[in-house]
C-alpha cells in the first residue's frame, strides 16, 4: 500500500545491528530475556499510567506476556498488552540509539574480540532479536490511541513502517527465525520445552505472567521478598534490572520493619558501565511501592558517587503517586538512603581481597568523589579506599595499612600528587622521604587533588603533601650551615624575586641540588593547570 514508508536506521544503530547479525554469540538464548524484559517494563508502565490517569481508557484486568510459536512458518512471537508505542516512539526508540557515548563504544567494540562482554556493558536490548532472526516484525498500539503501527526490518540498514488498522493495544514482536538454526535442537525457539526452560532460567521472577498456550511458565515471585532465592536467580534478576549481561560481583539485602517498612535487594556490578563518567549517567536503583514499579534511576535513594550500585527498593508506605520532586524532600526516603549508603560501604569493606580489588579497579574513581560529597561517611569511605604507594611498586595500600607501617614519631600521612606514577616517582620531593624510609602515597587521579585538600585526616592523622610548605624530617636546622649558605640564599632570593616567595635550605633533598616547593595553601601544579584550562 501507499502508506508503507522505508526509513534508514541511524548510523550508530546500523553499526550495532551489523554486529548483532554477524558476530558469534556464546549464548543466544538471552534474546528472549531481553524481549520479555521489555514486555514486563511496558506492563509496569501501563499499570502506573492507568493508576495516575483515570481518563485513560484501558483494560488492565489481565496484564500479561504471551509467547506464540508457529513451527511451520518458523516464527516466535512475544506479545504484551502493555503501554505500547506511538509511531514517533517506534522511530526514536527502535530506529535510533540515543545513549550518549555510543560512537566511542562502537569503536571499542571493533577493536575487541570479546564482544559478548562489551555488548553486555552497553545493553543491546531489542536488537538482540537479530542474533536469532533474519527478519523482525513489530506491531504495536499505544494505550489510548486508536491506530497502531507496523514496523519491519531485516536489520540491514533500513526498516519499513506503516499504519496498522486493527492492532490490539500493546506490542507484539515476531521473530522470523534464521534458517541455519532450524536443524539444531539447541536453538529451536519454536520448541515448547526449550522456551519453557529459557523462561524459567532467565525470567522466572518477572512479576507478570509469561504464558505459552494455557501454561504460565514463571513463578512471578518478587525476588527481593524471597529469602530462599538461589544465586542463579539473583544473577538473572540482576541482569533484568541492570541490563548487564554478566553476573554481579556481590549481592546484598536490607530490610526494615515497623512504621516505615521496606525491602531492598542490591548489587555491585563486576564491571563498570561504559558511561560511568558521562554527565547524564543514571543511577541504578529502582523504586517499587508495594510490589508496583514506580521508577528507574531513583536518584533520591543513592548518592551520585554510588551511581553504579544496582537494585530494587520496595517501600510499603509511599503513595503510588510519588514524583521525583516529592521523593527528594521525603524524610523517610532520606532515611532509607542513609541506611543504603552505609550498607553499601560496609559490604565493600567486607569483600574478600580478590573481589575488593576488582571492585576498586572498576569503581574506585567514582567512590573517591564521595570524599568530597558525603562528609557524613568520610571515614567509612576512607576505609575502603586504596592508593598507590612507595611501599610497593605493585598493588595498592589501604590507609589503615599505611598507618600500621608509619615510623615511630611520624605524625602525618605523606602523599605526593602528579599525573602518573612515574612522574611522581621521579620527583625530587621524594628523595629525602625515601632515603629516610618514609612511605609516601602516590596519588595520580585528578579527583585525588580535590579530596586531599578537603579531607582533614584519617584515623586522627593529617594528610600532608610532601610538595607543600615546610615538611621537616625530624632533623634540626644547622646554624653553621645556614651561615655558610647565607650569601647564596640572598643572591638566589634577589635573582628569583619575581618567581619565588622565599629561598631556604632544605633537608628534603639527597641528590638533587634544589627543588621548587608550594606554599601550604597554594594550589598544586595539577590543580593550577586544571583551573587555568577552565579559564580561571
Ligand atoms: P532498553 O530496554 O534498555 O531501554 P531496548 O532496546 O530493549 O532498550 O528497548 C528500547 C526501548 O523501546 C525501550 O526503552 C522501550 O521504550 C521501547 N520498547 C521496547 N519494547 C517495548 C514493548 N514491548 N513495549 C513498549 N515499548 C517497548
Ligand atoms: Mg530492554
Amino acid at each position: 500500500t501507499a502508506q508503507v514508508e522505508t526509513l534508514e536506521f541511524q548510523s550508530e544503530a546500523r553499526q550495532l545491528l551489523q554486529l548483532m547479525i554477524h558476530s558469534v554469540y556464546s549464548n543466544k538464548d538471552t534474546f528472549l530475556r531481553e524481549l520479555i524484559s521489555n514486555a514486563s517494563d511496558a506492563l509496569d508502565k501501563l499499570r502506573l499510567e492507568a493508576f495516575r490517569d483515570k481518563e485513560l481508557d484501558v483494560d488492565t484486568s489481565d496484564l500479561h506476556v504471551e509467547l506464540e510459536t508457529d513451527p511451520v512458518a518458523r516464527t516466535l512471537t512475544v506479545r504484551d498488552n502493555g503501554i505500547g508505542m506511538s509511531r514517533d516512539e517506534v522511530i526514536s526508540l527502535i530506529g535510533t540509539i540515543a545513549k550518549s557515548g555510543t560512537a566511542e563504544f562502537l569503536a571499542k567494540l571493533k577493536e575487541n574480540q570479546q564482544n559478548d562482554e562489551l555488548i553486555g556493558q552497553f545493553g543491546v536490548g531489542f536488537y538482540s532479536s537479530f542474533m536469532v532472526a533474519d527478519k523482525v516484525t513489530l506491531v504495536t498500539r499505544k494505550a489510548g490511541a486508536t491506530e497502531g503501527v507496523r514496523w519491519e526490518s531485516s536489520g540491514e540498514g533500513t526498516y519499513t513502517i506503516e499504519p496498522a488498522e486493527d492492532a490490539p493495544q500493546g506490542t507484539a514482536v515476531t521473530l522470523h527465525l534464521k534458517p541455519e538454526d532450524t536443524e539444531d535442537r539447541l536453538y529451536d525457539y519454536t520448541d515448547k520445552a526449550k522456551l519453557t526452560e529459557i523462561v524459567k532460567r532467565y525470567s522466572d521472577f518477572i512479576t507478570w505472567p509469561v504464558r505459552l498456550g494455557e501454561d504460565t511458565l514463571n513463578s512471578m515471585k518478587a525476588l527481593w521478598a524471597r529469602s530462599d532465592a538461589t544465586e542463579e536467580e539473583h544473577t538473572e534478576f540482576y541482569k533484568h534490572i541492570s541490563h548487564d549481561w554478566q553476573a554481579p560481583l556481590e549481592t546484598f539485602r536490607l530490610q526494615a520493619e515497623g512504621t516505615f517498612e521496606y525491602q531492598a535487594l542490591l548489587f555491585l556490578p563486576a564491571k563498570a558501565p561504559f558511561d560511568l563518567f558521562m554527565r547524564e549517567r543514571k543511577r541504578g536503583v529502582q523504586l517499587y511501592v508495594k510490589r508496583v514499579f514506580i521508577m528507574d534511576d531513583c536518584e533520591a535513594l543513592m548518592p551520585e558517587y554510588l551511581r553504579f550500585v544496582k537494585g530494587v527498593v520496595d517501600a510499603q508506605d509511599l503513595s503510588l503517586n510519588v514524583s521525583r520532586e516529592i521523593l527528594q524532600q521525603d524524610r523517610q526516603i532520606e532515611r532509607i538512603r542513609r541506611r543504603l549508603v552505609k550498607k553499601v560501604l560496609q559490604t565493600v569493606k567486607a569483600l574478600p581481597a580478590e573481589k575488593y580489588e576488582t571492585f576498586w579497579g572498576e569503581f574506585g574513581k567514582a567512590v573517591k568523589e564521595g570524599l568530597l560529597d558525603d562528609t557524613e561517611n568520610r571515614e567509612a569511605i576512607l576505609e575502603i579506599c586504596s592508593f598507590d604507594s612507595t611501599h610497593s611498586a605493585e598493588g595498592q595500600t589501604k590507609l589503615a595499612e599505611y598507618v600500621e607501617r608509619m615510623k615511630d614519631g611520624q605524625e602525618h600521612i605523606y602523599y605526593l600528587t602528579g599525573d602518573s606514577r612515574t612522574a611522581v616517582e621521579n620527583s625530587p620531593h621524594l628523595e629525602a622521604f625515601q632515603a629516610k624510609g618514609y612511605e609516601v602515597l602516590v596519588l595520580t587521579d585528578p579527583i585525588d587533588e580535590m579530596w586531599v585538600d578537603a579531607v582533614p585526616e584519617f584515623d586522627g592523622r593529617k594528610f600532608q603533601s610532601i610538595a607543600k610548605g615546610q615538611v621537616d624530617l625530624e632533623d634540626e636546622k644547622d646554624p653553621e650551615q645556614e651561615k655558610e649558605f647565607e650569601g647564596l640564599l640572598t643572591w638566589l632570593k634577589s635573582t628569583l624575586d619575581e618567581q619565588v616567595k622565599e629561598v631556604r635550605l632544605s633537608s628534603r633533598l639527597t641528590t638533587s641540588p634544589a627543588c621548587i616547593v608550594g606554599d601550604t595553601y597554594d594550589l598544586t601544579p595539577t590543580l593550577e593547570k586544571m583551573y587555568r584550562s577552565m579559564g580561571q
